[in-house]
């Protein structure tokens, strides 16, 4: 590897920051190495980033129950299938007893976390959503809700928090405008985005953001400035995951995300921040049948299997051929376990709040 190359992964490590322009060093350096160099610097820095993970949360692996409300959605992000303007998609919604009873079987099999998301479905107003968040706390005081239901007000965000939501997914998608604007229709704006992550913080929930690996248009220097925003934003929780074109949406030609870029991200990303919390995405184990497992080993700590009512999961198809069955399935948790130990990890049974350091 390139001396200028370890310099920076040094600094990255010592530092926990790098120039926007050194970023996108170190990711060009990755793009342009040959597969048997890729390979060389994935071990490399994989190695430093589960270090820095095992340092913060030991062998502890955190799991949240995954379940998808509704994919009605009023919004046309251009790479979603779930997207408006996507006709052919069999709607569904989940009402507060679904929903309820997602949670009891989640609970009994180990779960201290239910996330909540969906589309932006304006049928979930605040006051539904507020009772809903109530209700599961009511019946179990040691579980942690996260709700990923996209862009709201801040005074939404206010009334959801007070219910007693505890953290809030929105990836931020990229950090440069331009890349933005042509990812979704024109009525979405980086700024509005920005807004709402910022408003969230504020408001005392652990704050998600992150982006699609290999999303239409992204390149080196939007990468750079997706984890410059990163370092400065400081999430509590980050998801990534490569992107997976769908059939019936205007990038159904467009190649797919690369998991080995995916993996070299994520340990990049827990050298920025040790404590994050950092899932092996749904997406990357869709591409590649080790993908969580690979995740895990590149310093990912989180993993989120589905917990929605089997029979909704085919309709929340964000892409093709995603993956719902087996070990992407919340009953298998007993495999998961299995999975997890084989590579020297052990999942627990806890809320799995950010460590402060
Ligand atoms: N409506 C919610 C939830 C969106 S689904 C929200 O806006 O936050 C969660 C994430 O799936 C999105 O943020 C997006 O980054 C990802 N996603 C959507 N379509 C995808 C695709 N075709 N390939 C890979 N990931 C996709």
């Amino acid at each position: 590897m390139d001396k200028n190359y370890l310099e920076l992964i040094k600094k990255l490590e010592t530092k926990k920051s790098l120039s926007t322009t050194e970023y996108e060093a170190i990711i060009s350096y990755y793009q342009n190495a040959n597969a048997k160099l890729q390979k060389e610097i994935r071990d490399y820095v994989s190695k430093k980033a589960v270090d820095a993970v095992k340092k913060v949360y030991g062998n502890a692996i955190f799991i949240r129950g995954l379940m998808e409300i509704s994919n009605y959605c009023k919004n046309d992000c251009l790479y979603c299938g779930i997207r408006r303007s996507n006709k052919e998609v069999e709607r569904y919604r989940l009402k507060k007893d679904d929903i309820l009873s997602a949670c009891e079987v989640g609970y009994d099999l180990g779960f201290r976390t239910f996330v909540l998301q969906g589309g932006e479905d304006p049928y979930y107003t605040d006051d539904i959503l507020c009772d809903i968040i109530k209700s599961i706390k009511e019946k179990y005081k040691d579980v942690a809700i996260t709700l990923s239901l996209g862009e709201k007000s801040k005074e939404s965000f206010k009334k959801l928090r007070d219910a007693g939501a505890d953290r809030y997914l929105l990836r931020h998608e990229t950090a440069d405008d331009n890349h933005y604007s042509l990812l979704h229709p024109e009525s979405m704006l980086l700024s509005s985005r920005m807004e709402s992550l910022n408003a969230l913080k504020e408001l005392g929930y652990q704050a998600g953001c992150g982006f699609m690996v290999g999303s239409p248009y992204q390149t080196a220097t939007t990468i750079a400035k997706d984890l410059k925003f990163i370092e400065e934003f400081k999430p509590a929780m980050c998801g990534i995951g490569p992107f997976i074109p769908h059939h019936n949406t205007p990038f159904k030609n467009m190649p797919k995300g690369d998991t080995g870029l995916t993996c070299y991200l994520l340990s990049l990303i827990r050298l920025i921040i040790p404590n994050i919390l950092l899932p092996a995405t749904t997406a990357l184990a869709t591409l590649s049948g080790n993908g969580r497992i690979e995740g895990i080993l590149s310093g990912a700590n989180v993993i989120m299997p589905n917990l929605s009512p089997l029979s909704n999961r085919k309709n929340y198809e964000i892409y093709d051929n995603k993956a719902y069955q087996n070990d992407e399935a919340a009953e298998s948790i007993e495999l998961i376990k299995e999975q997890m130990k084989n590579i020297g990890y052990e999942i627990v049974i806890d809320r799995g709040d950010v460590k402060k350091i």
